[in-house]
């Protein structure tokens, strides 16, 4: 006989109400709770590391942190599969003090960005800990970790790993399925393997998945002009690849599939806020003046990127003559204040407070050129049954770009915004079906 509970429902037997406290709590099963430790060890092992406690027996360190840790974390995340039925689950999110922006999320915020900042302009107090991924680095590179060998292994863990829990947690929906592991080969093959590989050949290391303007050096006269004049026909083609994803991919994958093909499928940004942000999703600001803000900053970013690489290509035909030094500091300034400061410090650092998408939708100058073609030039849009709709909320408040998905709903009216990044969570999320994402003819997808 089928059950009379919901299908996304914990049973009734998980949900207990410890004394004193009015909110209904999850209980750990033994496993996840044997597997919970196991993290923590992993955590504190890698950190007292950093002392210098573990530099005699660098393979013993290795396995005691990074390894523990991770075999600790899908330990923990594996059962879901077992203990939660396919469905929507929402359970406790704006009871927990990690989701919910309390005192544990501004403690993992600021643990965050402290460890950006250092690894940014401090990493002399990282070197211990770096000792940690050498047996990989030298597994897979042929030489010692650096700080960001060790920053992409930890990004990568962090893909892969939250990438179970993604798959775990929307499984009712293919297309959460597919997304995320495309997401999670996408970062482990081409953000990290290839380019590990790419150094072992004694090659140049080469991201084939970040482009102009997301990747601003790529098209920087210098390195252009160096890749190109190269007898290395690998390091032409990197080159070329470059250009041909900027100039012609993008605007023509935009035209048919809108801008998730690029920051819900590809990018390793769009990846981690996608697996290790998905916790943090309903923190994003919905109302107006964040929408507003957002368009000021993003496209101020767009501008700043596009004026410095057109000032760099000035100053390279100028042979440096009249703008050399005002050049050069200007792309210093961006490479400060966007490429570390924002991108890396604020953009991931803030996911428990301002949400998983601080980077994608404030900053990044990649999504403002795709939100630019997607909302002009573009096939894609969100339908919404507006009949259907039950004003229950749930799309705008797991919108992670800030979108108040269900005002659209409510009106029945498409949603063709520039900032969606088809993440398509808010109709993964839908209890009635209401919204779906599509790629029909352009024209008519916009209410005149
Ligand atoms: S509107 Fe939907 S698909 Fe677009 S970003 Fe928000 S949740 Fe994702
Ligand atoms: S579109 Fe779906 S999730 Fe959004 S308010 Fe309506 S019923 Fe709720």
């Amino acid at each position: 006989m089928p059950s009379a509970t919901p299908s996304s429902f914990i049973p009734l037997e998980n949900i207990i109400i410890p004394a004193g406290f009015s909110k209904p709590l999850v209980e750990l099963s033994p496993v996840r709770k044997i597997a919970l430790a196991l993290f923590v060890m992993g955590l504190l092992v890698f950190i007292i590391g950093g002392t210098g406690a573990f530099t005699a027996v660098p393979l013993l360190y290795s396995f005691g942190s990074l390894g523990l840790a991770t075999l600790g974390a899908l330990l923990y995340l594996l059962p879901l599969f077992r203990e939660y039925k396919p469905g929507i689950h929402h359970n406790g999110i704006m009871f927990s003090k990690v989701q919910s922006r309390g005192a544990l999320a501004w403690m993992v915020g600021i643990g965050m960005t402290g460890f950006y900042v250092l690894l940014y302009w401090y990493a002399e107090y990282l070197q211990h800990c770096i000792r940690a991924a050498d047996p990989l680095s030298f597994w897979l590179r042929g030489k010692a970790a650096d700080q960001w060998f060790l920053y992409g292994t930890l990004y990568t863990l962090a893909v892969v790993i939250m990438g179970v829990r993604m798959i775990a947690k929307y499984r009712h929906s293919r297309y959460q399925i597919i997304r995320t592991l495309s997401v999670v080969v996408f970062q482990l093959m081409f953000a990290y393997l290839i380019p590990a590989w790419l150094q072992m050949m004694n090659q140049p290391e080469f991201y084939f998945t970040y482009f102009w303007p997301l990747k601003y050096d790529y098209l920087n006269p210098a390195n252009v002009r160096y890749f190109l004049a190269s007898p290395n026909q690998l390091m032409v083609f990197m080159i070329i690849w470059g250009m041909i994803m900027t100039f012609v991919a993008t605007p023509v994958l935009t035209y048919f599939f809108g801008k998730r093909w690029y920051c819900s499928w590809v990018c390793g940004c769009g990846g981690l806020a996608e697996t290790l942000g998905d916790p943090f999703r309903q923190n994003s600001d919905k109302s107006l003046k964040a929408w507003k803000i957002e368009r000021w900053m993003i496209y101020s970013v767009l501008i700043f990127v596009t004026s410095m690489t057109g000032l760099l290509w000035v100053n390279s035909a100028m042979q440096g003559g009249v703008l050399g030094e005002f050049s050069l500091g200007y792309a210093k300034a961006y490479s400060f204040f966007v490429g570390s400061l924002f991108s890396g410090v604020v953009g991931t650092g803030f996911y428990p407070i301002m949400g998983s998408r601080v980077w994608c939708r404030f900053g990044c100058p990649m999504a403002a050129v795709l939100g630019l073609f997607q909302r002009h030039f573009s096939r894609f849009r969100i339908t919404t049954n507006g009949g259907q709709c039950i004003s229950c909320g749930n799309c705008s408040t797991y919108c992670e770009m800030g979108i108040d998905v269900r005002s659209y709903a409510q009106r029945g009216e498409n949603i063709v915004r520039a900032s969606c990044v088809g993440c398509g969570v808010c109709s993964s999320v839908c209890p009635r079906g209401v919204l779906s994402l599509e790629n029909g003819a352009a024209k008519g997808r916009v209410k005149q």
